[in-house]
């Protein structure tokens, strides 16, 4: 027979929550962080990811403004150094917009009702990569200061530098509002408690903590169907979750 005892441990360090786990016959049940105000929460990560956008395009100018000659800063750089460099520090500021942004749409999802809107929501960091650096790379290529293979090397990093913010900043697994109420009512329909199972490797999440798919889970995360999604698992386990037919439900 397995001891049972209580402890505490730290799930997440951004939490300030306490996060207890029961111990189980042969696993432990780990509490995820769940938010008590989602949207606020959404809301504070949408303006950093504005934030860190509008620094990378502050950089983006900077880099313009010296290869038009508008200003002079670190003159003793050389003009290609100079660009590179503000091109990396423009990357630098993207990228942790972007995924802040992502981070806020999973876990306040906007509604695919309109999917145009939709898709420019979820991607609308993708759409600004080519604000952040197809004007600099315009500039370097129709610069009359570098020679062609300095345009070249600043030009291709430029290059490199949209396609790792544009990728990055695709949200290749977008969750709507629907989908999620979705889950949510397939979930209660079988547990009214709304609680799903997770473990670290899982890529579902399911309502029985027993499910064999946790056979050689010695951890096993418990929490809503929000927290999952905002963990990235948004498909539900069918050996534990029968599928609800649209028409099965009622609203
Ligand atoms: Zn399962």
């Amino acid at each position: 027979m397995a001891k049972k005892e209580k402890k505490i441990v730290k799930v997440s360090d951004d939490s300030k929550d306490t996060n207890s786990y029961t111990l189980d016959e042969n696993r432990r049940i780990i509490k995820a962080k769940e938010r008590k105000d989602a949207k606020g929460d959404a809301k504070k990560y949408r303006i950093g990811a504005i934030v860190c956008w509008l620094l990378a395009i502050v950089m983006e100018v900077i880099a313009i403004l010296r290869l038009t000659g508008r200003i002079d800063l670190f003159s003793k750089m050389s003009l290609m150094g100079f660009v590179i460099l503000f091109v990396i520090l423009d990357l630098i500021f993207f990228v942790p917009g972007s995924l802040l942004w992502k981070k806020a749409n999973h876990i306040d999802p906007a509604s695919e009702k309109d999917k145009t809107k939709f898709w420019i929501w979820n991607n609308l960091g993708t759409i600004l990569s080519i604000l952040a650096f197809l004007p600099v790379i315009i500039f370097i290529f129709t610069n009359k200061d570098l020679d062609g293979k300095q345009k070249g090397i600043a030009g291709a990093i430029a290059i490199i530098a949209l396609l790792i913010a544009g990728v990055a900043s695709y949200d290749f697994n977008p969750v709507s509002a629907e989908q999620l109420a979705h889950a949510e009512k397939e979930v209660k329909a079988v547990s009214p408690s709304g609680k799903v199972y997770w473990a670290k490797h899982s890529k579902k999440y399911h309502v029985d903590k027993d499910c064999p798919a946790f056979s050689r889970s010695e951890e096993v995360y418990e929490g809503s169907v929000a927290a999952a999604y905002e963990n990235n698992l948004t498909d539900p386990c069918r050996r534990c979750i029968p599928e609800l037919k649209e028409d099965e439900e009622k609203e």
